[in-house]
């Protein structure tokens, strides 16, 4: 789904059609922008969806139809989903209180319209945004787990480069910190195999090991592409738990 704010769940009215903003693109796919300087924004319908056949399913109502060109919401969409009884006469909620059943793997199927909307599949498969930019430019997008920068390349660096900033005097100038933080990133060695070490972290993981033990593995093993197969025993025999 291109945005994921409230869905409404009935019909939009006529003037007030259900869309979603983007960012306009020049025909060599660069953004435009204002005066101002910002990013020239549009709405635009939201693509079609697919039934579990594969049969196409549009989100707004076709031509023809009495509000031909508008936007279904929730409570039709999944009703022509078969999910008629959660729409009904017994009606779940729009959206549950602060949406908390959102990427909770324990919450029940039919916590609330949102909720089944997003999980069918066609919802889940979809790329967002920043995959579809991305996927345009050849590039793959690969997400990492949050709150896990031993897993992130890019926290490699910025913590090396952190590490050279810290060595150097402490200085309240503006020129000082500029000129030292400048320095410390271009200090960061292009040699030097950050991807590596976050790998090791990963490999560790799906090891089973826990984080001290992956700090651990990933230091000893830091030549290593990846950890041996002894690696549980190392671990016994070094006492790391
Ligand atoms: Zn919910």
């Amino acid at each position: 789904m291109a945005n994921q704010s409230l869905v409404p769940k009935n019909p939009s009215k006529s003037g007030k059609n259900w869309l979603v903003e983007v960012s306009q693109h020049d025909k060599s796919g660069n953004h435009i922008y204002t005066t101002a300087g910002g990013i020239v924004k549009t709405k635009v319908k939201v693509h079609g969806a697919k039934f579990s056949d594969e049969w196409p399913q549009s989100l707004y109502f076709p031509d023809g139809h009495i509000h031909a060109g508008l936007f279904k919401g929730m409570a039709t969409i999944l009703d022509e989903c078969r999910f008629s009884r959660f729409v009904g006469k017994n009606s779940k909620l729009a959206q549950c209180p602060k949406f908390q059943c959102k990427g909770n793997l324990a919450a029940p199927f039919d916590c609330c319209c949102q909720h089944m909307l997003y999980n069918q599949p066609d919802f889940v498969d979809i790329n967002s945004l920043l995959e579809a930019a991305c996927k345009a430019h050849s590039f793959e997008v690969l997400f990492l787990p949050k709150f896990h920068c031993e897993l992130n390349f890019i926290e490699q660096c910025w913590g090396y480069a952190k590490w050279i900033y810290q060595l150097n005097p402490a200085s309240s100038q503006k020129d000082d910190l500029e000129k030292n933080a400048v320095a410390a990133l271009e200090a960061v060695p292009l040699k030097t195999m950050f991807a590596s070490h976050s790998c090791h972290f990963m490999d560790a993981y799906s090891c089973g090991l826990n984080s001290c033990q992956a700090a651990w593995a990933a230091k000893k093993y830091c030549g290593h592409r990846i950890l041996p197969e002894s690696i549980l025993d190392d671990l016994e025999k070094s006492n790391i738990t």
